[in-house]
This record gives C-alpha cells, structure tokens and sequence, in this order.
C-alpha cells in the first residue's frame, strides 16, 4: 500500500509560517522527536525499534518516508535503536558527529548516506539550518540542536548533566524548548536504584533534575518562548506531575504553554506559529 499517497499527513501544516513537533516517544526506553514544515521533515533520535516508529508516525497520519532526515544526538540505545532500519528502509541520509557514528557502529549497520556534523559548525537539512551543540553527557560527543526555519528557533537538549554556559547561550531565543526534566532528587536518592547509577544519573554526564530544568527555564524564558516540553523523565524516579509542578516555577508569569512528553505514547501535535505577520506574543511580562 502506498501510504505517502493515501494519507492525509496531519504533521504537515498547511501554513507557510507553521511548523510541527511531535515526541513520538521519550525516555530511558526510547527516545524520538518529529519535527516538519511544510519543506522539512527531520527525525531527531530514533530510538525505538523502526517498526514502531514507523506505527507511531503513521498514528498522526506521518509516513517515515516523507522524511528528509535522521538527526543523532549520540550513540546510546534509547537515541539510535531504529536508526540504521529507518535510514535503510526509507532512503534516508543520516547526520551524526563522526564520533558518534564510529562508537555507534554495529548498532547502526550500514548507512549508505552518513553526513556528518561537528558540534559548533551548522549544517543544513533542505531549508533548514541545524546548529548542532556540545552537551555534558556519558557519551562519546553528545549534542543538542537548534533548528532555524522562517524566523523560528526550536531548542532541543535531551540528554544532560548539567547546563553549561554554551547550552544556555544556544538556546537563547527558542519559541520551542524540547528540555530534559529527567528526575526528582529525592525520589532517586530513595528510590531503588544501584548507588553508582544514582551517584551517575546525578552526575555533571548524566541526567538533568527538576530543579535545574527549572533553573534552565528561568534563564531562557523571554516573551516569545511558545512552548516548553519536558522530555526524557525517568519512569522511576520522576512524575509527569512533579517535573511540571517543579518546572511550572519558572513560568508562572508567563503565557508559555508547559507540557511533558512521555514513554509509552506519542505526544499532542503541537503547531507553532511564526512571525511573518506580526503575531507575536503580546502582554506577557516575561
Ligand atoms: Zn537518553
Ligand atoms: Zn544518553
């Protein structure tokens, strides 16, 4: 069946100055973004099994293969399960950092487009520009990415320690955060896991907390920030409840719109609008 021609995709917006995020899954299980205008449809991470990629996708009436792009953040199973399947079955070149993609290795299999990136140097997938940052990570040259289409700028910062003055200078000026909130601090020290993978997921290579996603978000916000998701939440030692309640601090006098992304199914749609009229945000005292 030829899906590309029967679906109505609702991923593809109709507007110029329109663009959607979806989390089609995000956590320690798998992790995986879609993001599309109406020129570009990149994945970052596909960290699922293709399959249910491609099941998740085609669940908000998306194809893997309109795509244009997998974008890799880094080599760790939760970012790459899926990727060399989807780039295999679908054509699809893949943008990695040479690093990650010689650590990756067998896990991707044979990709017979590789396009590789360097953290700092921007690179371009069809009409947008990605701009791909170190992060502090236990990985071997993870990043975290800015995209720029029409006059928009998405921030996206998954996989993180701890917020060094780079992340913080890159995501300046986002109108969409994609942010890490990934533990409440006292429910991992109770909770059950291992002392090292609690002294590692604490650590400035390992997991973001509550309390620095909020920190993160206070620095950032500014009146045109549209939306904020949270992303990549433990399942144990975290609550879609706590990491918006903790988070929500930042934003109280603010018109952001605050969401959690989650492990088992995919998120709402949402539609981001740009500023080629002159609809910014008004009134908000952020
Ligand atoms: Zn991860
Ligand atoms: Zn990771």
């Amino acid at each position: 069946m030829d899906l590309k021609k029967k679906s109505i995709p609702t991923m593809v917006t109709h507007a110029s100055n329109e663009l959607t995020v979806c989390m089609l899954a995000s956590g320690s299980k798998g992790n995986a973004i879609l993001v599309a205008d109406q020129q570009t449809r990149v994945l970052f991470d596909a960290g699922l099994s293709g399959i249910e990629i491609e099941r998740r996708c085609q669940s908000k009436g998306f194809h893997p293969d309109q795509l244009d792009a997998i974008v890799v953040s880094h080599e760790h199973s939760d970012h790459i399960q899926g990727v060399g399947v989807l780039a295999r079955r679908f054509s699809l070149p893949v943008h990695i950092s040479n690093k990650t993609g010689r650590t990756a290795g067998s896990m991707l299999g044979k990709i017979s487009d590789i396009r590789y990136f360097e953290c700092g140097n921007p690179f371009t997938v069809n009409t947008w520009t990605i701009s791909p940052f170190s992060i502090s990570h236990d990985a071997e040259d993870p990043a975290g990415f800015t995209i720029h289409t029409n006059g928009m700028k998405i921030g996206i910062a998954t996989d993180l320690g701890v917020v060094t003055a780079m992340v913080r200078e890159r995501l300046k000026a986002c109108q969409v955060l994609i942010l890490e909130a990934n533990h409440d601090p006292e429910m991992l020290i109770n909770g059950p896991y291992p002392w090292p993978l609690k002294q590692r997921i604490q650590s400035r290579t390992g997991h973001l907390s509550n309390e620095a996603s909020r920190e993160l978000v206070s620095a950032l916000k500014h009146k045109d920030l549209q939306h904020v998701v949270l992303a990549h939440l433990s399942e144990t030692n975290n609550t879609p409840e706590k990491a918006l309640q903790e988070v929500g601090l930042a934003l109280n006098d603010c018109n952001t719109q605050l969401h959690v992304a989650t492990q088992e199914v995919c998120a709402e749609i949402l539609q981001i609008r740009g500023f080629e009229g002159d609809t910014r945000a008004q009134g908000s005292s952020c």
